[in-house]
């Protein structure tokens, strides 16, 4: 483990939105890249998490992989959090727990607007879709949630900078409502 927190970034099934918002933090990113080492993460490119400091996870649980790197999330990351409202509580793509998969598949691939070649994709290199999406509260142990979609750029500065200073993570009213 380095001398600085080490941070970890994944998105599920998510839309990176959450992580955009990140990067919407502006010319703060450069006091953060002062102040932590990302390990896995969009930002790195570094595929694999090693032991970490704190987890950051975009996005619900929606097939095989997602449940792979959530749980190799939960493993080696200390502190974990759910970003956004896909990770809370499964958000947009959890709209599809209405339906049964088979449905969803054969209304996407088969009988959908627009489907010119049906046929349900079954290579092996695409991860299974579970039944339903998952909220990832459902799968692992969660520490944090920052609500929103996104949570806004200085709602993750407000995290980030309690977090890494050891004070009690409070966010003012103008952070926290969603109208
Ligand atoms: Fe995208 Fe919103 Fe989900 Fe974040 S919470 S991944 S911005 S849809």
């Amino acid at each position: 483990m380095s001398a600085k927190p080490r941070v970890a970034t994944a998105s599920l099934c998510g839309c990176f939105g959450c992580h955009t918002s990140l990067l919407d933090i502006d010319e703060r990113i450069l006091q953060l890249v002062d102040l932590v080492d990302f390990d896995r993460s969009p930002l790195t490119d570094i595929k694999t998490v090693g032991d970490c400091d704190l987890g950051l996870i975009e996005g619900g649980v929606a097939n095989t992989e997602n449940l792979e790197v959530l749980r190799a999330f939960r493993r080696h990351c200390r502190t974990l959090v759910a970003v956004g409202a896909c990770a809370v509580n499964g958000g947009v793509p959890a709209m599809r727990n209405a339906l049964a998969l088979r449905e969803c598949l054969e209304e996407s691939y088969v009988r959908g607007v627009g489907v010119y070649h049906p046929g349900i994709p079954r290579d092996p290199e695409i991860p299974l879709l579970l039944d339903r999406v998952h909220p990832i509260h459902e799968v692992v142990k969660v520490d944090y949630v920052l609500p929103g979609c996104p949570p806004s750029a200085d709602t993750l500065w407000t995290f980030l900078t309690a977090w890494l200073s050891g004070q009690p993570i409070a966010f003012p009213y103008t952070q926290i409502h969603y109208d």
